[in-house]
C-alpha cells in the first residue's frame, strides 16, 4: 500500500505494528466525534494522527486513532488548507456524514 505524499516519515514499525495496534484497539471503528454525542462508528481503514506530526503531534497511542476513509479526507483537507493559512486547525461545524444520511 503507498503511503502517499509526506513531508513527515512515518515512525518505524507503522505499518507493520502501531497502525494494526490502533485498529484494534479502537474496534476497526471510526473515532470522529459527532455532533450527536459519540463517534461516527463506520467501520475504519485508517489511522491518523489526531495532531499531525508537522504540527508538534507526537508519535505515541494517545496521539493516534482509526477513522473511516471519509473522515480521514476530510481532516487532511482541513490540514491542509490549515498549512495554508499558517494557523492550527481549529473546530468547525460538522458536515454530515454520508453513511449517517436517512
Ligand atoms: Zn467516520
Amino acid at each position: 500500500m503507498s503511503q502517499g505524499r509526506r513531508s513527515v516519515p512515518l515512525p518505524k514499525g507503522w505499518s507493520r505494528h502501531t497502525r494494526p495496534r490502533i485498529l484494534r484497539r479502537d474496534k476497526h471503528a471510526c473515532q470522529w466525534p459527532v455532533v450527536t454525542g459519540g463517534i461516527c462508528g463506520e467501520p475504519a481503514n485508517q489511522v491518523d494522527h489526531k495532531i499531525p506530526a508537522h504540527l508538534g503531534g507526537p508519535e505515541t497511542d494517545d496521539n493516534y486513532w482509526a477513522l473511516c476513509e471519509w473522515h480521514h479526507n476530510q481532516k487532511t483537507a482541513r490540514e491542509a488548507s490549515a498549512v495554508a493559512h499558517a494557523r492550527p486547525p481549529r473546530a468547525r461545524p460538522a458536515q454530515p456524514h454520508p453513511g449517517l444520511l436517512p
